[in-house]
């Protein structure tokens, strides 16, 4: 058993979360950790202990045995901290990369007039690293239009979002978060790319809509101000997803191909 280091762990508190998570290999969730660690404090202290303690800690919330928990998984190594700070030359290589233009609405600094600005696709509180992958130049408008709809999540749920490890539950939980509301698809991409960028965002979410699955996504398109064609995706009814459903998926696939 790992010993807790009480610095690391940031409180007392925050030690006797970790000491309880490392009894139960099968995790707990919030409920359970806070009646069993009296000064876990209310849910908002909860999770901020608990993002204190992931600095040091690998504490992954994830479904075991079909219970979404935190689990206890061990110190981590190395911790790399990343302040953020993009540097010059990094800001030089994404807006080279953007050839002048928004790499969100397509507007150009020539044509349109705008500015540029560098920007984590994934926000850094939910865990977006400061990596070109994670960087764009998007302009001074979208990157306000983008900073309005992020605000509206709370920023401690998607940084367990991110964390899912199966694509199709990622994007179905993202969508389910403003369910009945069109989402842009430009988020929906973030949300899927988010572990791994070679990830067909699109394929996934025509995968999700197949029967063995069967959740309900509406896809629409619109024109923004600028008049470029953009699509998005409302959830219209929610499904639990089957534990086993990416083999559902390949068998589905396998089937209809056959
Ligand atoms: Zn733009």
């Amino acid at each position: 058993m790992t010993t807790i280091d009480p610095v690391k762990a940031g409180s007392a508190a925050g030690v006797g979360i970790l000491e309880l998570l490392q009894k139960h290999p099968d995790g707990l969730n919030a409920a359970e950790i806070r009646a069993a660690v009296g000064d876990a404090g209310d849910q908002e202290q909860l999770m901020r202990r608990l993002r204190h303690v992931r600095k040091y800690y690998h504490v992954p919330y994830e479904k075991v045995d079909g219970r979404w928990v935190y689990v206890f998984r061990g110190e981590k190594q190395n911790v790399k901290t990343d302040s953020g700070a993009i540097s010059g030359k990094q800001r030089a290589r994404i807006l080279n990369l953007a050839k002048g233009r928004c790499q969100m609405c397509g507007r150009t600094v020539e044509g349109d007039g705008i500015k540029l600005q560098v920007d984590h696709r994934v926000p850094q509180t939910w865990g977006g690293l400061t990596v070109d992958e994670n960087l764009w130049a998007i302009c001074v408008q979208c990157n306000h239009g983008k900073r309005d709809f992020f605000a509206s999540f709370d920023p401690d749920e998607m940084a367990e979002l991110v964390k899912i490890e199966s694509v199709h539950e990622r994007i179905a939980r993202f969508l389910r978060m403003h369910e009945g509301e069109w989402v842009d698809s430009h988020y929906i991409e973030d949300i899927a790319n988010v572990r791994d960028r070679q990830e067909d965002w699109q394929k996934r979410l025509r995968e999700l809509r197949y029967p063995v699955v069967g959740m309900d996504i509406e896809t629409g398109r619109y024109k923004t101000p600028e008049g470029f064609i953009r699509s998005r995706y409302k959830l219209v009814k929610w499904v639990d997803l089957p534990p086993d459903h990416q083999q559902l998926i390949r068998a589905w696939d396998n089937k209809e191909n056959s």
